[in-house]
């Protein structure tokens, strides 16, 4: 309604002397950017469109393209910030609540970047992992918390079902409908090559893949997409997702138009309806609730898989947490407010939650005060962006880490946190046929192994600088970390000494 008083946010700036008309942008473009004039003879551009997706940019023939940021701001104003005027201008237009997608970009601490890690010196010599071994694989499940002996005293070896991991990171969940069919492919092949698992998110997993089963975490969310028997049974771990950090405290929302062909099929939703997930679990108000539908899973399964369990990082999580760790989960799996979405109202994800180095430390702490850190493996998603982000959170209590904006990124997403429109240039968040084909499964599961193992072998070399040799001896050793910049109350929730000390 009305006049949208906003100067575009980017500018496609076109080098006249290399442009050679060859209209490749225009084709590549699914915003309607670029078209040919044929009066003029030129190629011309409709700015108001441009998301800063880079794909016609990268592929340029001539390197004539240039997509920069407007410098066209709003008179200066400490209060009244250019997106903050922009945001009003588009609700007073629409009426309707903002939407966004991936994480959180707002400047708040990222307490990775404070934290810095330990190298041996001279008494405790470092390893070096080229010529030592150096043990990367983990198990996430129920460890017991003291040996047992059966009657003739030989001691009990079995333990509940576990989840084995050639490295302590995961692909998290991403639902077929926000990501493409070629995107989940990707994501299952490099899970199976790296012996990770993926996960399918809510909306169901696609018959295609029931093949990757053993590598593929299938989630149990709020609306029941797609949840059978069959289903539960194909994955090597079950997870009932109870919110996510992008989106605290809400459900979620894919809408009709993208509810089409297999998505419908897999999600078990007619064609062109929403598929709206209820924020709450409509049979879970307690602690009680949870223990049932965890042990609901478990009973349809045999109790042959683990139950993750996934809660957004939120204030009062270490409390949460240790009601989960007695509900029978196997797994608590949180997730912190930078975590990334296909679609999320930008109010939510920019301030509800916490940051999940915060929560993860104030859980770990809670459930050893309590004894029942065996109870659970933690893992801990929502913006781990590097291997030394995975050291730190390992350091900091974690069995192994969730990524899936640093995955999206090996399969090419620029990060111009518009997957809500369903237009992603680079066929990740989009079910366009013309669209999804862009991306390759036999490059983006090649990319995600590439990325998989530079982590790897950064890990070990992290870890074998500071004279460590697995995972297992990593976790929770909060020595080997230290602050910079953090004052006493970050330090103490984060368990950790300054620099220095
Ligand atoms: S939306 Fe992407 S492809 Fe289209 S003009 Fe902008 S940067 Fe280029
Ligand atoms: S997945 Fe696609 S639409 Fe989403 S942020 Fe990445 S490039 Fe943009």
């Amino acid at each position: 309604m009305g006049v949208e008083f906003i100067y575009p946010e980017f500018e496609v700036v076109r080098n006249t002397d290399r442009c050679i008309a060859c209209r490749v942008c225009e084709r590549q473009c699914a915003n309607e950017v670029h078209s040919y004039s044929e009066e003029r003879g030129v190629m011309v551009s409709d700015e108001t469109k441009c998301v800063d997706c880079q794909r016609c940019v990268s592929l340029c023939p001539t390197h004539a393209l240039k997509i920069v940021k407007s410098d066209c701001s709003f008179r200066e104003n400490a209060n009244w910030q250019n997106d903050t005027i922009k945001e009003i201008y588009k609700q007073a237009n629409s009426g309707g609540v903002l939407l966004s997608s991936m994480g959180n970009p707002k400047p708040l601490p990222v307490y990775w970047d404070k934290i810095l890690i330990n190298a041996s010196q001279v008494t405790n010599p470092p390893i070096d992992p080229l010529r030592e071994p150096m043990e990367t694989q983990v198990f996430l499940g129920k460890k017991p918390s003291r040996i047992e002996r059966s009657e003739n005293g030989k001691i009990k070896c079995e333990l509940p079902p576990q989840i084995a991991l050639s490295l302590p990171v995961m692909f998290s969940a991403m639902s077929y409908g926000s990501i493409s069919y070629n995107a989940h492919a990707s994501l299952a092949r490099a899970a199976t090559e790296l012996g990770i698992l993926y996960n399918t998110g809510e909306g169901g997993l696609h018959e295609d893949f029931y093949k990757y089963g053993k590598n593929t975490v299938v989630q149990v969310a709020s609306g029941r997409f797609g949840v059978h028997e069959d289903y539960l049974n194909a994955g090597a771990a079950i997870e009932i997702k109870m919110g996510q950090g992008a989106k605290p405290g809400i459900g979620g929302h894919l809408p009709g138009a993208k509810i089409v062909g297999d998505v419908s099929r897999t999600r078990m939703i007619p064609e062109g309806s929403d598929a709206i997930s209820p924020a709450p679990h409509h049979d879970i108000y307690s602690i009680e609730d949870l223990r049932q539908l965890v042990f609901s899973l478990k009973e349809a399964t045999r109790y042959q898989k683990p139950v993750i369990v996934k809660v957004a990082a939120v204030h009062n999580i270490a409390a949460i947490a240790s009601g989960i760790a007695r509900s029978g989960a196997d797994v608590i799996a949180i997730d912190g407010f930078r975590g990334g979405t296909g679609a999320a109202p930008t109010r939510i994800r920019d301030n509800v939650g916490i940051p999940v180095e915060l929560a993860l430390a104030a859980v770990d702490k809670r459930l050893r005060d309590e004894g029942i850190r065996g109870n659970v493996s933690l893992v801990v998603g929502g913006s781990i962006r590097s291997a030394a982000d995975v050291i730190k959170a390992v350091a900091l209590g974690a069995d192994a880490c969730y990524i899936a904006t640093a995955a999206l990124l090996a399969l090419g997403c620029h990060l111009c946190r518009t997957c809500q429109s369903g237009k992603c240039n680079w066929g990740i968040a989009t079910q366009r046929p013309d669209l999804v084909k862009r991306l390759n499964p036999d490059i983006g599961s090649a990319r995600l192994v590439n990325l998989m193992t530079a982590w790897r072998h950064e890990i070990m070399e992290i870890m074998g600088g500071m004279g460590i040799n697995s995972i297992e001896a990593l976790r929770g050793n909060r020595l080997m970390l230290r602050g910079v910049g953090l004052n006493e109350k970050e330090l103490e929730i984060l368990g950790i000494s300054h620099a220095g000390e």
